[in-house]
């Protein structure tokens, strides 16, 4: 997938740029709050219609102004696209492709993936599992449109059965319809804890050679999937798992009832990370978190291209900062296939780097 051509007016502080890109590597270059992270949050956001640091779209229009409007050449699957977005303070966001209103981001993302790595990426590996589910829920989505259903319908349901048990002492015939909810998210539960399983196991046979070529051999990094405990094989097929998590469910029905929690199920699935045998999240140095986090970004990556066959667009937010030098020339000279865009503040260090083209950004304007 490439990316050839992007159009924003209004979109943060970009007041009308047009640009057009290298099929390989794009440097971006400015000095702090010049623009560089907007422009790769606008790629981004053509990929999505969600921005990694913006809550509500609003955020992303320009101050005092009342409509954005971003628009993006692409290539993909064989074929050129046209993607544009439009986003209006208080109105939903519009999307079209080749002109063509789209109805969800699902259809967006399947024109355009893209691989963002961002300084907040570090949260993966530091802050809770729901970080972490996070980060599985977005790569497993990409890949397939069943599992970001299943999710969706699973997210519902564990919303529902939540108020079922926080309210039902108020109004007891509420619990009339347990049982019919808890059947459902084991349903749904199996599917997610199928497809999880599988990727982990993929992450887990792909990320810790990145991780171990970062680190010049010194360190090893394992991952792991912890899910429901009666599950004795999370990769066997949801049929099967579906029996063993029934069972966790029944044991725990009445414990769910009297503490007004939902506690059985994969909402509290963890992707466990250890470097040389511990927990990063606990020991991990702040170089190490850092390499791990762009391991498993790098290695989504390389999974979407077995997957699909075609590269994701790789968008590289300030990675080079808090690595060391040797780590710094593996990031630069791994990156031998697809698009890439990176931004820096100092020219300097790309200058190993095979550069297609350098963007120097200053104040919102291409100079
Ligand atoms: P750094 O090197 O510090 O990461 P950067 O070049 O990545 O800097 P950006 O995050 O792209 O900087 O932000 C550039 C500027 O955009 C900031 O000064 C910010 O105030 C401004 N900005 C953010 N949102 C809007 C908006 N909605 N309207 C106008 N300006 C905005
Ligand atoms: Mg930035």
């Amino acid at each position: 997938m490439i990316v050839k051509a992007v159009t924003l007016d209004f979109f943060r502080n970009y007041t009308h740029l047009e640009v057009s890109f290298d099929p390989g590597v794009n440097v971006i270059v400015g000095e702090n709050a010049q623009g560089k992270t907007n422009l790769i949050e606008a790629v981004a956001y053509l990929s999505s219609a969600s921005s990694h640091r913006a809550r509500y779209d609003r955020e992303l229009i320009q101050f005092g102004i009342d409509r954005a409007f971003l628009k993006a050449e692409i290539f993909s699957r064989r074929r050129d696209y046209t993607l544009e977005a439009q986003l209006t303070r208080g109105v939903r966001r519009q999307l079209w492709s080749n002109g063509v209103r789209l109805k969800s981001a699902g259809e967006l993302s399947g024109l355009l993936t893209t691989v963002l790595f961002c300084p907040e990426d570090l949260y993966i590996i530091r802050e809770g599992a729901a970080a972490r589910r996070k980060f599985l829920d977005s790569c497993i989505c990409q890949l397939r449109p069943k599992y970001a259903a299943a999710l969706a319908e699973y997210h519902r349901l564990h919303e529902q059965k939540g108020r079922i048990l926080r309210d039902w002492e108020e109004k007891p015939s509420l619990l009339d319809a347990l049982d019919d909810y808890s059947l459902r998210m084991a349903q749904c539960g199996a599917v997610l804890i199928h497809y999880r399983a599988h990727f982990v196991k993929k992450l887990n046979q792909t990320a810790p050679g990145i991780h171990a070529d970062c680190s010049g051999g010194r360190e090893q990094l394992h991952l792991g999937y912890d899910t429901v405990s009666t599950i004795t094989d999370p990769l066997a097929a949801p049929k099967q798992l579906l029996g063993q998590l029934l069972d966790h469910q029944e044991r725990h029905r009445r414990a769910e009832i009297e503490s007004h929690a939902c506690l059985t199920g994969p909402h509290r699935d963890e992707l466990t990370i250890e470097i040389d045998g511990n927990p990063a999240k606990a020991f991990g140095s702040q170089g190490q978190v850092r390499t791990a986090a762009l391991s498993l970004k790098m290695a989504a990556r390389d999974i979407f291209y077995q997957d699909t066959g075609e590269w994701p667009v790789l968008l590289l937010d300030d990675v080079l900062s808090e690595l060391d030098h040797r780590r710094q020339e593996f990031v630069l000279n791994r990156i031998t296939s697809g698009q890439v865009f990176i931004t820096c503040c100092e020219e300097e260090k790309l200058a190993r780097l095979r550069v297609g083209k350098a963007f120097r950004i200053r104040d919102g304007g291409l100079v």
